[in-house]
């Protein structure tokens, strides 16, 4: 279920000097969306030509052996291959420890959440040499059950209180709610279940007109720690039997694994974009489900490093390209659907391309939305046309006139107080009548007379 008009995507935090993308999601986590490469999907290599070429995945996903960095978050990519041989050899259903051998060596490509499971995950086999990662989640569950169960009453309180501004039978009723919700988190989380929370809340709300006050109260709920997000929700979500040893260390890689996004979204509000090599770019599977099928400007407002990791990967691109590994009509395109679906934001720099006249003349074309001939574009709403972005660093074409020096600090030259004790020791001077001791003191004294003038005249 989907919430129209409001902005899907919660606050990212500012820690230790980068952001943290684990509070980057969409208020209804779905686990992954419909445009992102799963498991299931084992890479092929069939060898395309012409056409076909144009639309297979395939000229990017050869590339995934690369080490490409995510177009967003900016982490190396795990080749989904990789992932996929870790799986097939078993190695993750033996030991923690031989399971933690194999996973230490993608730590860094780890998203923040896995991460921080990882290393509880790490201290832990130290202890329990002999138990695996599955039995050593369940014995961690219960004491993390409680700090998670800490921060979902403090949502609680939070949305009991949203709710008391907006009308009071429905105060009632999403108290009573909560109550309810609490007293199953009471008995144990496994049964709590985040998103049917937030549906529940959805349809309490429906009957009340208020949007603002409503947005806010969804908002909150949509601030539920998730295993995606926090490593208390992760630990007591996979402590679920459900969740074999090998699901587990394979879940603390999948959301780094390379995927293919499609720049305009499959099913976004204008246009249902095309499943086009030209509106492909690799993004890690967790920034892929995250946007989902939300504009490219909600993940650049909500994750400004990703102005910095798209000119990156569009490098490395680049140097595809120019080595032949890749076309470098491609490079051109993207340029140009990137532009496009960022509303002209993501202007990136494409000098590095050993450029072409065709690629000059393909440069210059208005922008088409490229066209899959087996499933033609559903183009919903005419796209909205978006003013040029502004250039910081263009000159005003006017010259400034010439500016005071006074002027361009705002503020006079002498303070206030330095200024009375000038005037004073004017006074003084003039009331004393004293004869000028020493030729040079008297020549400071008419300095700081013309300066004076020379403000006072202002
Ligand atoms: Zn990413």
């Amino acid at each position: 279920m989907r919430i129209t008009g409001i902005n899907f995507l919660q606050k990212t935090n500012y820690k230790n000097n980068q952001y943290d993308y684990s509070q980057y999601r969409t208020v209804l986590n779905q686990p992954a969306a419909r445009d992102t490469f799963t498991f299931s999907n084992k890479v092929s290599h069939p060898s395309f030509v012409g056409k076909q070429e144009q639309i297979s995945r395939d000229p990017l996903t050869k590339l995934y052996s690369e080490h490409l960095n995510c177009l967003c978050c900016g982490r190396e990519m795990i080749d989904p291959k990789v992932i996929t041989q870790l799986d097939e050899i078993g190695v993750f259903r033996g030991s923690a420890n031989d399971a933690i051998q194999i996973l230490q060596q993608y730590e860094a490509n780890m998203h923040t959440v896995e991460q921080s499971v990882f290393k509880i995950l790490k201290k832990e086999a130290e202890l329990n040499p002999d138990k695996n990662i599955k039995q050593i989640i369940v014995d961690l569950k219960n004491t993390h059950e409680k700090p998670l169960r800490q921060k979902q009453l403090g949502i609680f309180k939070m949305i009991d209180r949203a709710a008391l501004k907006i009308k009071p039978e429905l105060h009632k009723e999403i108290r009573n709610y909560l109550i309810k919700s609490a007293e199953t988190i009471k008995e144990g989380n496994n049964s709590f279940s985040r998103k049917r929370f937030i549906n529940d809340i959805e349809e309490i709300l429906k009957n009340y007109p208020n949007t603002t006050n409503k947005e806010n109260l969804i908002r909150l709920a949509g601030k539920l720690p998730t295993a995606y997000d926090d490593a208390d929700a992760f630990i007591v979500k996979y402590a679920n039997p459900r969740y074999k040893s090998d699901a587990i260390a394979i879940r603390l890689l999948s959301y780094s694994m390379a995927t293919i996004e499609h720049i305009h979204p499959l099913d976004s509000k204008d246009i249902k974009g095309p499943n086009h090599l030209y509106n492909y770019v690799p993004e890690c599977k967790r920034c892929n489900s995250f946007r989902s099928n939300n504009p490219m400007i909600y993940q650049l407002e909500e994750y400004p490093e990703m102005f910095i990791n798209a000119q990156n990967l569009f490098d490395r691109l680049i140097g595809f390209a120019n080595a032949g590994k890749l076309s470098k009509m491609y490079i051109i395109k993207l340029y140009k659907a990137l532009y496009q679906e960022s509303e002209g934001m993501l202007d990136l720099d494409y000098s590095k391309l050993q450029m072409t006249n065709d690629l000059q003349k393909e440069l210059k074309k208005p922008y088409e939305y490229p066209v899959n001939p087996d499933k033609p574009n559903i183009i919903k709403v005419k796209p909205p046309t978006f003013p040029k972005p502004v250039n910081f660093f263009e000159k005003p074409e006017q010259q400034p006139t010439e500016i005071l020096p006074e002027q361009m600090y705002n503020r006079p030259l002498i303070s206030k107080r330095k200024q009375k004790r000038i005037t004073a020791n004017e006074a003084n001077k003039t009331t004393r009548l004293k004869p000028a001791s020493t030729k040079t003191k008297k020549s400071k004294g008419q300095k700081k007379t013309t300066i004076k003038k020379s403000h006072t005249k202002k």
